[in-house]
């Protein structure tokens, strides 16, 4: 299975500083045999993204409505992202729940919206620094997954973020992500069976060139959803270089 590196910038980034770092990309990468890279950005940096980055890198969106079309003013369709050439879309990042009251039935909706349309949606799910601390972190994100995963197809990525390490600096151990990994895997056999072996599962939350080769090299974790280490063509190039 291609290990996935997921680059989420959040809202960073004009579309004249997107041209910039994928022209800055261009002249320095070399790809990772083994890892796929796709770029998760704001909605109107896309088309600088397909005209300006390197052959073979992904790009996609980090949100998408859960309807086709319509009276949904200020919402982007799975159509459009797919049409500005995006092959894939976050749902469910946690800011999204957090600040947008997202449920898991909503981050469902988007997803089964953005495999309807030929998107690969990347859906997240983790646990609050409460829910760890009261020691139900498993139980609280496997039932948050199904929920996040009701109807959807196994043409899917799962994206593990336990809230308490998203943009704090605080890394879980890669044996905590290893645990939620190993978790989510078994409940996508569940849903899943046999396909469940070639869905990739992410871990995120403050990862950087220097924790990325460890977290990755554990047997459940297939990539990482990078925030704000995926800001810099160095860092990038740099955690590239640790999955060689
Ligand atoms: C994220 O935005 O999904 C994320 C994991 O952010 P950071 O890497 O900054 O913690």
């Amino acid at each position: 299975m291609q290990t996935l590196l997921a680059l989420n910038w959040k809202m960073n980034k004009t579309p004249t500083e997107a041209r910039s770092w994928a022209e800055e990309l261009t002249t320095k990468y070399a790809p990772a045999e083994g890892v796929d890279l796709a770029v998760l950005a704001p909605a109107l940096d896309l088309s600088a993204l397909a005209a300006n980055l390197p052959a073979g890198i992904a790009f996609g969106g980090q949100d998408v409505s859960a309807h086709e079309s319509g009276a949904y003013t200020g919402e982007i369709s799975a159509a459009m992202l797919k049409d500005a050439g995006a092959s894939c879309v976050v749902v469910g990042h946690s800011e999204r729940r957090e600040y947008h009251d997202e449920s898991d039935a909503d981050v469902a909706a988007k997803a089964r919206q953005a495999q309807a349309n030929g998107l690969l949606p990347i859906v997240c799910v983790g646990e609050n620094l409460d829910v760890r601390e009261r020691g139900e972190h498993v139980p609280q994100t496997l039932a948050q997954l199904r929920g996040s995963l009701e109807g959807v197809g196994a043409d899917v990525v799962v994206a593990y973020e336990p809230v308490w390490a998203i943009g704090t600096g605080k890394t879980a151990t890669a044996d905590d992500a290893e645990e939620l990994a190993a978790a989510i895997r078994g409940a996508l056999r569940e849903q899943y069976g046999a396909r469940a072996e070639g869905i990739r599962v992410l871990y995120g939350g403050s990862v950087k060139p220097e924790n990325i080769a460890e977290i990755c090299g554990k047997p459940n974790v297939n990539g990482a959803l990078v925030g704000g280490a995926s800001l810099k063509v160095p860092d990038v190039l740099g955690m590239l270089d640790a999955l060689r």
